[in-house]
């Protein structure tokens, strides 16, 4: 059987679709749009990419956009002042501080003062706490994004359909059950790795979190159902680390000096032995964006007491 190719564009624009209804019909009910409250410091040419992106499909779904601009030498103090600002504006449902914020002011301690129920990226202390307890609380949106595109792949959505560009009922691409299948995590970050590890452990599957200082990853790796490489080294994963059959997610974006974009993984390589994969781009970050924007109309939703 071919290889499926897992779009994250194609996903992401269903997913978006479905979102952009949600802000709609909340929107007959409430009178009122969610707002997302972006802050930018700096002017790191992929963050300011990466939020023109998010910015973009936040208006294609119908949200108000705060937006916030600092400049690279705005101080501790100035950016806990913007969160701030946008914690108490009741106008704003959910509020992105994009990273990697430069460098000497300290991101753990900023991130600590966005308001929990605002944290649409998943990242406040108190909402991975209730990830680790497998309590309600928003899901980091990159590990979200790349768990929906495990569904896809096990789902009987083919990569025909998804060619063809359908619009396709995401409804219908069930949440998994991993029982017995072995999930090979290869990445430990907090924004990655861990909180993945933690919603394929809720699914059930059987995981392995391996990083810089595991031995013999070629091995660990190739034992595994699921491969997700969320690394940060070009082309690191090559065929023979991937199993027969397997599934496998490349979370790395990385850019060669030569301007190309690649992943964590040796695309044709990995691609010949794996049963479903991962392209970059198109694959796990257009879902990182959508998880961000779904995050956020949720907030709304709670935030105004609609279940
Ligand atoms: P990170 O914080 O730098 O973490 C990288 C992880 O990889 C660490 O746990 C590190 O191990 C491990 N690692 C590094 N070299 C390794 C090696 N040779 N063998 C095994 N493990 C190794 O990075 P991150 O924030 O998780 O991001 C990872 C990648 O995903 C990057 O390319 C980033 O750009 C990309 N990313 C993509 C999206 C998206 O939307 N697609 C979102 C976020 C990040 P140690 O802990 O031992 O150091």
């Amino acid at each position: 059987m071919a290889t499926k190719i897992l779009d994250g564009k194609w996903l992401s624009t269903q997913v978006q679709n479905e979102v952009a209804a949600q802000v709609a019909s909340l929107m007959e009910k409430l009178g009122k749009k969610p707002g997302l409250g972006v802050i930018l410091v700096g002017d790191n040419p992929a963050s300011m990419a990466y939020v023109a992106n998010k910015e973009k499909i936040a208006v294609v779904c119908g949200l108000n956009l705060f937006d916030n601009r600092l400049p690279a030498t705005a101080t501790q103090d100035e950016v806990a002042e913007a969160i701030l600002d946008f914690n108490q504006n009741s106008e704003i449902d959910g509020i992105l501080l994009q990273l990697p914020l430069p460098k000497g002011l300290d991101e753990k301690k900023l991130l600590d003062l966005i308001d929990p129920t605002k944290d649409v990226d998943g990242l406040h202390p108190l909402n991975q706490g209730l990830l680790i307890r497998g309590s309600p609380a928003p899901r980091p949106c990159t590990p979200q994004g790349a768990l929906a595109l495990i569904d896809l792949a096990y789902s009987d959505v083919n990569s025909d359909l998804i060619s063809k560009n359908k619009i396709y009922d995401t409804a219908a691409i069930k949440p998994i059950d991993l029982s017995g299948k072995k999930a090979v995590v290869i990445g430990r970050s907090i924004l990655v790795g861990k909180p993945l590890a933690l919603l394929l452990l809720e699914r059930n599957a059987t995981v392995v979190m391996a990083h810089s200082k595991s031995k013999d990853l070629a091995q660990l790796a190739s034992s595994a159902d699921i491969l997700v490489a969320a690394v940060g080294v070009p082309e690191l994963i090559k065929g023979d680390y991937v199993k027969e059959g397997g599934v496998v997610i490349d979370v790395g974006i990385n850019r060669l000096a030569d301007g190309r974009l690649v992943g964590d993984l040796d695309f044709n390589s990995c691609k010949d032995k794996a049963c479903a994969i991962t392209p970059v781009p198109g694959g796990v970050g257009p879902m990182t964006v959508v998880m961000l924007i779904k995050n956020t109309v949720a907030s709304f939703a709670r935030r105004n007491g609609v279940k």
